[in-house]
């Protein structure tokens, strides 16, 4: 579990939320099941007026957002409670009525016989959604609504390691309910956005690394970036290229336990392919050193180590 980084009902949620999608991770099945209403069924306290509806965003999330986590506000269009009526849907001054159809039971009661009996029906009513009362006077602004279209800003705490498709919950901050109902949820799902240089794999970090030969042969501190900026990394004298190094902890932050992961990078030697006379000459004198004239020994150990032997 993570210490104090994120802010405490955004990462509670988070892991609520987690949790739940480890079971359905990867289904195409996962928004069928969070707006299927048996989880917000229980969730959720009946009021008045009629719920909202849940809104679904997409939040596209860079390599370097993602390994330490971010706060962002986005604006999204809803339905939001009418300031006019104060979300009653009554026009100002005016109050809610019985509903006719009712009589204010809610329900609605039909008998029908057949061969078989009487059969009694309760429906809560279509009139008044089941609440009883009507709105006498509509209110002009949201024609009795209680609600209209707007915009709205909404503060999203991204916890770090979050991947692609992963999704986490805002409650209340949905579309607002009808004539005073409980609001939505807003669902906000992640997109990893694509890195020019690094690749992911869970939370470690891919970088493919260039040095010269002189790097490579006599080792050198070069500069490399990182998700979190550059850092220097040291090539040993007679490094071979394909070699993997570790820089420990320059990965990304791991979502559900303390640490990060590592960034990995592969070394490259770049051939130069344009030379003047002058550098052909050095190459050319270089190749002639015994040192350098054969690749045998290189060679041999880099095909057993492959092959684990
Ligand atoms: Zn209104
Ligand atoms: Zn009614």
């Amino acid at each position: 579990m993570r210490g104090s980084g994120f802010g405490t009902d955004g990462f509670s949620n988070v892991n609520d939320i987690f949790s739940h999608f480890s079971d359905i991770f990867g289904g195409s099945s996962i928004f069928d099941e969070f707006f299927g209403g048996s989880q917000r069924g229980r969730s959720r306290r009946r009021g008045p007026g009629t719920p909202g509806s849940d809104l679904r965003v997409n939040l596209k999330l860079t390599l370097e957002e993602i390994a330490v986590g971010i706060s962002k506000k986005i604006k999204i269009r809803k339905q939001v409670k009418c300031n006019d009526c104060n979300g009653t849907g009554a026009q100002a001054g005016t109050s809610l009525k019985t509903c006719p159809v009712c009589n204010g039971a809610g329900e609605v009661k039909t008998v029908s016989r057949s061969v078989f009996g009487q059969f009694v029906n309760i429906q809560a009513c279509n009139n008044c959604q089941g609440e009883g009362q009507v709105v006498g006077s509509p209110c002009k602004t949201c024609a009795g609504d209680g609600r209209i279209d707007n915009e709205a800003t909404i503060k999203i705490d991204v916890p770090a390691g979050v991947e692609d498709g992963n999704y986490m919950t805002i409650r209340g901050e949905g579309n607002s309910g009808k004539r005073g109902g409980q609001p939505g949820d807003v669902l906000v799902v992640f997109q990893e956005s694509h890195h020019e240089h690094f690749i992911r794999d869970k939370d470690n970090i891919i970088y493919n690394l260039f040095i010269t030969f002189p790097q490579a042969a006599l080792g050198a501190e070069v500069e490399v970036p990182t998700l979190t900026g550059k850092a220097m990394l040291k090539i040993d004298v007679g490094t071979q290229p394909g070699k993997m190094l570790k820089m420990k902890g320059k990965g990304i932050r791991h979502l559900n336990y303390s640490g990060s992961g590592d960034q990995i990078v592969q070394v490259n030697v770049a051939i130069p392919q344009k030379l003047n006379s002058k550098e052909k000459d050095l190459i050319k004198q270089l190749s002639e050193m015994p040192n350098v004239k054969s690749s045998s020994e290189s060679e041999k150990k880099d095909f057993f180590s492959k092959f684990g032997l």
